[in-house]
């Protein structure tokens, strides 16, 4: 089993999309099934309706899945779990207080020591538990050796007992932290590998040594994902418009496009262009770069614009808000110089808008449509530039510039000849 889990509490970015699309694929390859655990344990930060969106998003990608699970809902195997691991003297109750803490965490700062809990209730008696009437967490008693995992991108990792420390698995309110209730729920589903984000590199020791604490042996693989930086370098933030799911589809970005570009950012593919569907033939963890990979809004266009012409002419006529086929073969046309969904919707509105900016050819544009007015339809763009020049008695650049800016609303854009054939058809709505 394989999980995407997202937290609902904010928008989902394209680090965790290329989360989901990299679980889908290989869990796709693998023949297991993947689910979607919400994690909702922070209520303080969940926002309303997030999950919805998210799952949305998902679908929008194609990412299938086979259940939603809310990790909320597993309260109750946490907490079975702590009893076992108190009673097994794996976890222990801890009273220090919040702000006892945070003085110990200072002056280990003070004297620029990386802060390590002290052991202080680590030896508490059940009796010393028991009338201890002060409010407690639950930590897990340090692990007494190294934790190793192989990780499929980053390789051998080890961590000394003294970076997992004795954390905490239960907060004062009795929610699980983030690391205990995914720790569980990950044994819960039996979950086979985790592909998640490499912010989460540290918490993975933390994670096993609970399953360990728990006896639970079977392996659970790892693979974590690079950062993605910005163009400046630096780790993608919420300031990055671009790192944004739904800035990017906002803009016209298609869904095949983005999940083309996720896969091939830091990757070593055997082409260029591809859907989500067609990597999983040939995809391998294996061959993401253990470093970074820099966004490139760039790339991104060049790859929606490979897109857009992959489309069937009427799709892409309905994903620009039109309903014919033509206006898609069309919108073909333009990718000369246009990128995205909305910079073709521009150029397409603009032939069917009904003031046109005429500039200094407003009297031949007026003379022009009068003249179309009383033509017949012609096949052929010579022939109609023909009829129309005698019958307007223009020529030249007072020619040429008001039927561009007649026939297409600007007065630059792709040859007239390649337009003609579809636009003639339209010559009753431009005129
Ligand atoms: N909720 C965590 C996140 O969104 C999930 C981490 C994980 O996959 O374990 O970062």
């Amino acid at each position: 089993m394989f999980r995407f889990a997202p937290s609902p509490t904010g928008d989902i970015h394209i680090g965790n999309l290329r989360v989901a699309i990299f679980n889908y694929i290989v869990s796709q390859q693998r023949g297991e099934k993947l689910i979607i655990r919400i994690e909702d344990t922070d209520v303080d930060r969940n926002i309303e309706g997030k999950d919805r969106e998210i799952l949305e998003i998902l679908d929008t990608f194609g990412i299938k899945y086979s259940d939603v699970i809310y990790q909320s809902h597993n309260f109750k195997f946490h907490h079975q779990f702590i009893v076992h691991l108190l009673q097994s003297g794996k976890a222990f109750h801890c009273f220090c207080s919040p702000d006892e803490l945070e003085r110990k965490r200072e002056e280990a700062k003070q004297k620029n020591r990386p802060y390590r809990y002290d052991g202080t209730c680590e030896n508490l008696s059940n009796i010393e538990v028991l009338e201890a009437d002060k409010p407690s967490v639950i930590r897990l008693r340090k692990p007494n050796k190294e934790i190793e995992f192989h990780d499929l991108i980053k390789g051998k990792k080890r961590f000394h007992p003294n970076d997992i420390d004795s954390f905490i698995l239960l907060r004062q309110d009795k929610r699980p932290t983030y690391n205990f209730a995914c720790a569980v729920d990950d044994m819960l589903s039996d979950i086979s590998l985790v592909i998640r984000g490499e912010d989460h590199l540290s918490n993975t020791p933390k994670q096993i040594a609970i399953r360990e604490a728990l006896g639970y042996s079977k392996n659970i693989e790892y693979a974590h994902l690079p950062i993605i930086l910005n163009s400046e370098g630096k780790k993608m933030s919420k300031r990055d418009n671009s790192s944004s799911v739904r800035w990017l589809l906002s803009e016209g970005f298609i869904p095949e496009a983005i999940g083309n570009y996720l896969i091939l950012l830091g990757n070593r593919t055997p082409t260029e262009v591809f859907t989500i569907e067609e990597a999983i033939k040939w995809f391998k963890l294996e061959n993401i770069s253990k470093s970074p990979a820099k966004f490139d809004l760039d790339k991104l266009r060049f790859l929606n614009r490979k897109h857009l012409h992959r489309l069937d002419s009427e799709e892409l006529s309905k994903r620009l808000g039109y309903f014919d086929k033509e206006i898609g073969e069309l919108a073909k046309i333009y990718l000369e110089e246009a990128s995205t969904l909305n910079e073709l919707r521009t150029k397409i509105d603009a032939i069917f808008k009904d003031n046109r900016d005429c500039g200094e050819f407003c009297d031949e544009v007026e003379i022009l449509k009068n003249a179309i007015r009383e033509m017949d339809t012609i096949d052929d763009f010579g022939e109609f530039k023909k009829v129309l020049m005698k019958k307007s008695k223009l020529k030249g650049k007072r020619f040429f510039k008001p039927l561009r800016i007649l026939l297409t609303g600007s007065e630059h854009g792709p040859e007239l000849s390649l337009l003609y054939p579809i636009l003639k058809n339209y010559l009753g709505r431009i005129v």
